[in-house]
């Protein structure tokens, strides 16, 4: 296929397929005819898409730098509402008693605004919150005003965290304490007399079923949190010694993130049904079952049991755990519980995408121009060289395992002396030119040798983007995370380059270089060359869960300029909330540096420059401009 005839044939859909669109990004994100990427918005009167790609100039033209972060807040209602409705599908279609109550962990993303957005939109589902810290019931404490709705303090509990808990049921948050620790219920005894509320405790236990995917250590039997068989049944001893045991009414576990198997899922719910039953006949006044998170994304849209991906659908989540709690607590004869869960990368993923530009590209080149064989050399190069021209479609087997016995016989001849350095320079650069042709003629094969697999990779370009991978995208760096990459403009021309992507912290963790593919994990990602004048830019999605708050300083990039936005009351887009990244001041005042005592620091130095006769008054004055400019910029690279 000439170049000419692949672009002919190459349009938006076959860019959607190439980036699997369609398998990860459905409902929302999708490939419009104009090659770009759009994203469906949708309120309770209209429905419309727009291009992510027209977001960002309008952005632009407003004087926004990238990298930018994109929230949308009508796609955080739309989550809420998906499990919801999920849920309510799922226990009607089982004839289920009683109903489900969500929480949103904020730990998965603890923006004001997610935690506003969420209580607002999830008032209709009574939709509440998880705190796993003092200061995350403080924040919930603040906008959580449904009393159906419940917060549920997990996490290890000081008395100034119960106190506040206990205080919270008697302004009327349905707020409910979880043991996390045997020692915590003492405290929480002792404190609830002494404020005069009855908690509603709940009980966190430690299941022995295990999950599989990044966190599989957070369940079983070893986990760090939860009580086991016997601390639970300490617990409920101790209530009925004190006359308190109507107090116990939640069990709680918590198997891990990101669970990819649904058999997992209905083992963890089988084990908890199970204990949960045994505790209504030990007397407890139970009467919730709290499942935990661990409903998982497909990120990379394979639906498969692959740690970045899950074989099931909400659907079929929610139906298995409707399902195992029914067939459970019915054995046991004992009535079905009101299952609560608390999803939060389900939720949140969706909602923010990260867009950059790139900056710069590094090509591989090998360097070689058939002007540098040296007058005098060793016969090797001759060989190299006439494998180079030699490559062609139908002896690209032969001309590669030339090229490698040749290029082996020239590390051994430079060893014993036969070979200058010079040679051995010129007969490298040959090698990879007779590398490089034959990985441009691979495209046109139907099946490519083994050894000739990695050639791509090995060949592959760097494309520089303007963001830091340890300030907005932690878990690639962290646990090997994937997460769909692509440009959001240009699909309709066949993109002809295999890239890598690098951040601009300058640190060889700062890249992206795992991609999301159906039946493997690429090394490399297919984009477009840059064109003069005209920006390029990509797009990483389903980040809205764990990587704001996990993010961190490296480099002192800072937080970047975030935007939200939402379909208004015409079906117009409305940009409604603007924050504005981190200056250079800000990041460097967050390290305790004083940007004021600097500017005088250098304003000193200056002067002192100004009067050894180094610089001149005037220069004394752009130096400083410059700095305090410098101070008062975006962390991330700025066009001039
Ligand atoms: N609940 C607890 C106790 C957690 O620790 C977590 C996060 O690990 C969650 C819920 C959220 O899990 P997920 O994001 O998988 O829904």
């Amino acid at each position: 296929m000439d170049s000419k005839s692949s672009l002919q044939r190459w349009n938006y859909s076959s860019s959607a397929d190439l980036y699997l669109v369609n398998a990860w990004g459905k409902p929302y994100f999708s490939v419009s005819p104009e090659g770009e990427v759009v994203v469906k918005l949708k309120n309770s009167s209209h429905e419309q898409k727009f291009s992510l790609m027209d977001i960002a100039s309008g952005l632009q033209q407003r004087g926004m730098e990238f990298p930018i972060l994109l929230r949308f807040e009508d796609i955080l209602s739309s989550r809420i509402q998906a499990i919801n409705e999920a849920f309510r599908r799922a226990m009607k279609t089982s004839g289920y008693g009683t109903y489900y109550r969500g929480v949103f962990p904020i730990k998965v993303n603890q923006q004001q605004q997610v935690i506003e957005d969420i209580c607002r939109s999830g008032r209709k589902y009574h939709h509440g919150l998880e705190a796993g810290s003092k200061a995350e019931l403080i924040a919930a404490m603040g906008y959580l005003n449904d009393p159906e709705a419940l917060l549920v303090c997990n996490g290890y509990k000081d008395q100034e965290f119960i106190d506040l808990a206990l205080y919270s049921r008697k302004i009327g948050i349905n707020t409910i304490l979880v043991l996390e620790m045997p020692g915590e219920l003492e405290l929480i005894l002792e404190r609830a007399e002494a404020l005069g509320v009855d908690p509603v405790l709940g009980v966190r236990v430690r299941l022995s079923a295990q999950a599989g995917g990044h966190w599989k250590t957070s369940g079983g039997d070893h986990s760090m949190f939860g009580l086991n068989a016997g601390q639970i049944m300490d617990v409920v001893d101790k209530l009925k010694a004190v006359g308190h045991q109507d107090w116990l009414q939640m069990l709680h576990y918590h198997l891990g993130s990101q669970i990819p198997n649904i058999r997992d899922i209905r083992n963890g719910v089988s084990e908890a049904a199970r204990m949960y039953s045994e505790l209504v006949k030990e007397g407890a006044a139970m009467k919730m079952l709290d499942i935990g998170g661990g409903l998982a994304v497909d990120y990379d849209g394979s639906h498969t049991n692959f740690g970045s991906s899950c074989n099931y659908t909400i659907d079929e989540y929610c139906l298995d755990v409707v399902e195992e709690v029914m067939e459970v607590t019915s054995r046991f004869e004992v009535e079905a519980p009101v299952i609560i869960s608390e999803s939060g990368r389900s939720t949140a993923s969706y909602y923010s995408v990260l867009l950059f530009n790139i900056l710069d590209i590094s090509r591989f080149d090998s360097g070689f121009d058939p002007s540098m064989i040296p007058e005098e050399h060793h016969q090797l190069l001759d060989n190299l060289y006439e494998t180079l021209k030699a490559v062609g479609p139908k002896n690209l087997q032969e001309c590669f395992n030339d090229a490698i016995y040749y290029r082996d016989d020239v590390r051994q001849k430079f060893l014993h002396e036969a070979l200058s350095l010079r040679e051995k320079a010129v007969a490298e650069k040959i090698f990879w030119a007779i590398m490089t042709k034959i990985e441009s003629q691979l495209d046109e094969k139907k099946y490519i040798p083994d050894e000739m697999q990695g050639l791509s990779d090995a060949l592959s370009d760097i494309y520089y983007g303007n963001f830091s991978v340890f300030q907005s995208l932690p878990d690639i760096w962290a646990i090997d995370q994937l997460f769909p990459v692509m440009p959001i403009h240009r699909l309709n021309e066949k993109p002809e380059r295999r890239a890598i992507i690098a951040d601009i912290t300058c640190d060889c963790d700062g890249r992206i270089n795992r991609f999301i593919g159906l039946h493997e994990v690429k090394k490399t990602l297919a984009l477009h060359s840059l064109k003069p004048d005209e920006p390029y830019i990509l797009g990483s999605f389903l980040v809205g869960a764990y990587q704001e708050t996990l993010g961190d300083l490296h480099n002192l990039m800072g937080d970047t300029h975030v935007v939200s936005i939402r379909l208004d009351e015409e079906g117009e887009l409305e940009y409604s909330r603007e924050i504005e990244g981190d200056s250079v001041a800000d990041v460097l005042s967050y390290l305790e540096y004083n940007p004021r005592d600097m500017v005088d620091n250098m304003r000193r130095t200056a002067e002192r420059a100004v009067t050894s006769g180094r610089i001149s008054a005037k220069e004394r004055k752009e130096i400083l401009q410059a700095y305090q400019l410098g101070m008062r910029g975006y962390t991330y690279y700025e066009e001039s």
